[in-house]
Formats: structure tokens, sequence, C-alpha cells
């Protein structure tokens, strides 16, 4: 078995309130020590002078496409992304072809991920048959077989009676819940943010009170009948209600996306296809709005959204294309260049966004470098500058907004379960077989 001692690095590890210099020995897929000056005869040595040592990044919400649309994605290329991105486990959306409503699609995951052993890849099962909002699936059969959460991302459950169902079936077995807040009707077509811009584009807007409205309604079932967790918050109003819920002590938690804090509608300019998601990037008052909730508490998790396409489906009109941008290997160093460097959160609050709070709310294993936990590990360099360069992904989706943005903080070192899946020279290291 495998010996690594990290040498040097800065240890950011909110979970047990540690920012220090400190080495970290790695034995048998564990952490096995933290302190410093740590010797190991037989290890293989990394000096990571002037870099951060962090638990594993966490990704809550990937859309890898397989199976059914492996032209977009696959497992094997949503992972390298991930381990590229500095990721070590992400959690994927049900709303594949077929659908994943029961077992066989959930163990089929499962089994190419392991093949691949990359990262760790986390399904979610659908809450609905098919995505269709009518008929539960079988939850607690799902989440047997490796279903961390439950959703029909994508969708939104219309029915509040079936939504009831779903929770409180869910909640027997300790399962989360993620909605996906969007009232279809307000939707009606919409491609971009109802507003002045909108209109001068003459482009069909979504209201906003298509996101806050459902938004208010989760609240209210999650009161009643069991936790939710509500996915890529956009629009401020939206975060004054969360931000109520939870001190009335509601069963309530949220996640945002880096597109959200980093860019307003002004970004789709000249009918910008890469500018064009699910919810429609907002103004740059919900982006200070966003911006304040995570510095106080209000939102808990920075996920990705990770969506990727086929250049054929965003090279049409704006109407017509698809939605949604991909996100993996460019989360950390935007965030970082952006959020942390820029002091608008500490590094440990970006830590927490992206791994500890992702472990509390959905019960993973995980989030954490203390001594007897699984080895997952993503070092940041925090010097290291290069711009986005898209035709450089391992992902197969090359729509980003981001693409020649110049960042900071890249992921210099991803190591899972005590394996090296990346390194910044080398690039993704494909399980020897
Ligand atoms: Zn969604
Ligand atoms: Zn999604």
């Amino acid at each position: 078995m495998s010996k690594l001692l990290l040498k040097n690095g800065i240890v950011v590890d909110p979970a047990q309130g540690l920012e220090s210099r400190l080495d970290v020995l790695v034995e048998n897929e564990k952490i096995s020590a933290l302190q410093a000056g740590l010797r190991a005869e037989d290890a293989e040595v990394w000096d990571l002078q002037g870099k951060y040592v962090t638990p594993g990044l966490i990704d809550m919400h990937v859309h890898l496409r397989e199976p059914g649309q492996e032209e977009k994605e696959t497992i094997k290329t949503g992972s390298k992304a991930a381990a590229a991105g500095g990721f070590t486990s992400i959690a994927c959306m049900a709303n594949t072809d077929p659908v994943a409503d029961d077992v066989s699609i959930i163990k089929h995951i499962k089994e190419v991920a392991a093949r691949n052993g990359l990262v760790h890849v986390l399904p979610i099962g659908a809450c609905t048959l098919g995505l269709q909002g009518e008929h539960l699936t079988q939850i607690g059969e799902m989440q047997r077989f490796g279903a961390v959460a439950f959703s029909d991302d994508g969708q939104t459950i219309g029915n509040a009676l079936v939504l009831r169902r779903v929770l409180e079936y869910a909640g027997m077995f300790g399962a989360t819940v993620i909605a996906h807040c969007e009232d279809r009707t307000l939707v009606n077509g919409g491609s971009m943010n109802e507003g002045l811009l909108s209109t001068r584009l003459g482009l069909p807007g979504i209201p906003r009170a298509a996101e806050t409205a459902m938004v208010a309604r989760d609240i209210e079932m999650a009161r009643n009948f069991g936790r939710i967790h509500l996915a890529h918050i956009s629009a401020r109003e939206s975060l004054e209600l969360i931000r109520q819920a939870k001190q009335q002590k509601a069963p309530v938690t949220c996640e945002t996306a880096p597109h959200y804090l980093l860019l307003t509608e002004e970004a789709v300019g000249e009918y910008n296809t890469n500018a064009k998601m699910n919810p429609p990037l907002r103004t740059e008052a919900d982006r200070q709005a966003l911006l304040a909730a995570l510095q106080d508490g209000t939102i808990d998790i920075i996920a990705t959204d990770h969506a990727p396409h086929t250049l054929d489906n965003k090279r049409v009109e704006f109407n017509l294309a698809a939605f949604g941008i991909v996100g993996l290997e460019t989360a950390l160093p935007l965030l970082y260049t952006h959020l942390v460097k820029t002091r608008k959160i500490p590094l440990t609050r970006l830590i927490e966004l992206m791994s500890v709070n992702p472990a509390k709310i959905f019960a993973l294993d995980k989030g954490t470098l203390r001594p007897g936990s699984c080895a997952d590990i993503t070092v940041i360099d925090p010097e290291l500058t290069k711009p986005v360069d898209k035709t450089k992904f391992y992902s197969k989706g090359r729509n980003t907004p981001f693409d020649g943005w110049p960042l900071c903080g890249w992921p210099d070192m991803t190591i899972v379960g005590g394996q090296v899946r990346y390194t910044q020279k080398a690039g993704v290291l494909v399980k020897k077989p």
C-alpha cells in the first residue's frame, strides 16, 4: 500500500478549526497523522511549501449525462474534470436517459464510476418516476444501493401533495431532498432574467418570482413535512425568505453556484449563449445579496451545477440554446480569485461551503482531514496564475462564459482515497489497469 507524506503545506481544516503549517501522512487510504515535522521512511514525499492543504472538495450538483447523452459527457470524462478541478467527490443528478429512478441505474453509475476510480461519484436518485412528478420512486432501495440524496432537478415537483409524500418518505430514511425551485407557468418559455435588458434584447424574460414563489412554497413544505435543500438560488428575494426561515429553525438549507456570484445578466451581452442558464443570471443587486448571504451563513453550499452541452446545443439562436454551463474545472480558481483573494470571504469559509457543509448536510463521512478519515485531499496553489483555457478541459463540454479569465488559486494536487489523481504538472492520472 502506498504511503504519502505531504510536507510544509498550510492545512486549512475548518471542521477542526485548523489553519496552520502541518504535515499530513496518508497510509492505507486514510489520513494517519497530522502534525508538524512528520517523518516516514518509506513514504512518497511531496513538498507543498506555500500551498494550502484542504479536505477534498465536494460538488453536490453535477450533471454527468451518462447514461443517455454520452456525446455531452460521460461518467469518466466528468470524473476527470472533477479531479482536475480539485473535487474528490461529485454527486450526479438523476436527469439522465433513462432517468436514475430505480436501483438498476444507481448500481450502473456506481459500477462505471468504480471502474474509472478517479473520484467518488455519488448518485442522486429521482424523487418521482421519470421525473414526471406523479409516482414516487423506491427511495429506500436506491439509498441502500448508494444514492446519497433525492432530486427531480431540472424539474420542479409541481404537485404539492406528491412533494409532501416525497419528503415524508425520504424522511423515513434520513435522506435529503434537493429541490429545483421554478414555477414553470411563470417561466413561460423565457430564456433570460426578465427586466430592462431582456426587453432591450427582445428576449422573453423569466421573472424572479418564478424562483421565489417556489422557494416560499418549499420552505412551507419543509416546515411541515421534512427537510429540503434548495438548489441554485439566484434571486435576492429568495435569500430573504431562506434567511427568515432559518431564523425560525425551518429545516431548510441552500446552495448557489459560482456564476451567480461572479456574473450578472449583462453577460448575456450580444446574445452569448454561454451566459444562458437556469435559473438565469440576475442583476448586480442580486449578486451583492448572494455575497452577503455567503458571509452571514444563509447560503450553506456552493455547487457548480456542471451542465455540459455540445457545441450544437449552444451555437444556435439564444432562445433555442440549451440552458447551463460547465463548472467543475473553473469553480475553485474562480472563487479563490474573486472571493478569497479580494477578501470577501476567508479561505476557511470557502472550504466550509465546498467541503464541510456538503458533507454535513448530506451525511457523508467526509469534509475533514482528521486522522482516521478517508484521505480525500485538495491542494491549492494560491500563487499559480493562468487563464482559463476551455480547449484544455477534460470535460467534453466547452460551454463556459469564463474562457480566457486570468485566475489564481488553481488546484495543485487532488488526492482521492489516498491515491494521487491529479497534479498540476502531470494532469489527470488515470487508474492503472
Ligand atoms: Zn436545477
Ligand atoms: Zn442542475
